[in-house]
């Protein structure tokens, strides 16, 4: 039944440097654009991006964003470069501040929500300001949905005229204070997205060691798969990933065991309604 291809997002670089973080995270541009290269050469067709300062720290610096864009479109031909607008680290402000130089898509949470030790905050009018930014800059926004009244919320902001249909929805599980990684509740978000949304397209990405475990049932349940160093270190609990490659590689992998294949830029571009090329 299931021979839809899978796209792989890879999101290379976490935002917050980690208290036991992984030497195999690209930190600098160059290492990104490096590392973008590996993981595209292994299957990944997204990349998932939050730059660096100098110093290692989160940065909102519009042109580290730019010189990454123009590496991977160089070395990557037909990526998807998905900017975050994440929060952590950067001041609500320059979250967006990126767009004008309109990456082909960009995260957008819908909603706030609890992470651990902090307030993964996104006001109303700062989501709407980032989804008007996007729809000025033709960017296409990946929800990132922490938790289910993140969905409905996307369901008002397409009615609105804020979001564009089809809309991608990346359902992000198994950290405390987000939904846990449990099948059952992504089985029912599926359900109900398909009701809300139908047309929608929809990735699942679990957190720390529940990642494989979301690729398996996003495989499974015919969605795209997200891994990647900034959801996880480790390949096992016996070591670290020694890149983003290898988690990428994993993923491409398992695919054959679901009756996948590995999307390719232009399957990817298709499925998300992206142009054919940039
Ligand atoms: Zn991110």
């Amino acid at each position: 039944m299931m021979t839809k291809p899978c796209i792989i997002s890879v999101a290379i670089t976490g935002s917050l440097p980690q208290k036991k973080d992984n030497p195999a995270v690209p930190i600098s541009v160059s290492e990104q654009i490096e590392s973008t290269q590996e993981a595209f050469e292994a299957g990944a067709t997204i990349v998932h991006v939050h730059v660096r300062g100098d110093q290692g720290q989160s940065s909102s610096d519009p042109e580290r964003f730019l010189a990454f864009k123009n590496g991977v479109n160089k070395h990557c031909p037909g990526m998807i470069v998905q900017f975050s607008t994440g929060g952590r680290g950067r001041e609500s402000e320059l979250r967006g501040g990126m767009l004008h130089h309109r990456p082909e898509m960009a995260s957008l949470s819908t909603g706030s929500v609890n992470f651990p030790g902090m307030i993964y905050e996104n006001h109303p009018l700062l989501i709407d300001e980032l989804a008007k930014k996007m729809l000025e800059y033709d960017v296409k926004p990946e929800i990132e949905a922490f938790d289910l009244s993140m969905l409905y919320n996307v369901e008002k902001m397409v009615k609105q005229g804020l979001l564009k249909s089809p809309v991608h929805v990346q359902f992000i599980m198994g950290m405390p204070g987000i939904l846990p990684a449990n099948k059952e509740v992504l089985k029912f978000q599926i359900e109900q997205l398909n009701k809300v949304l139908p047309d929608a397209t929809w990735t699942a990405a679990g957190i720390g060691r529940h990642q494989l475990t979301l690729n398996n049932w996003a495989l499974e349940l015919g969605g795209h798969c997200r891994t990647g160093l900034e959801d996880n270190l480790r390949f096992d609990k016996d070591r670290l990933a020694s890149s983003n490659a290898e988690l990428v590689t994993r993923v491409a992998e398992l695919t054959t065991e679901y009756g996948r294949t590995v999307a390719t830029p232009a399957q990817a571009r298709e499925i998300l309604s992206l142009p054919a090329s940039h």
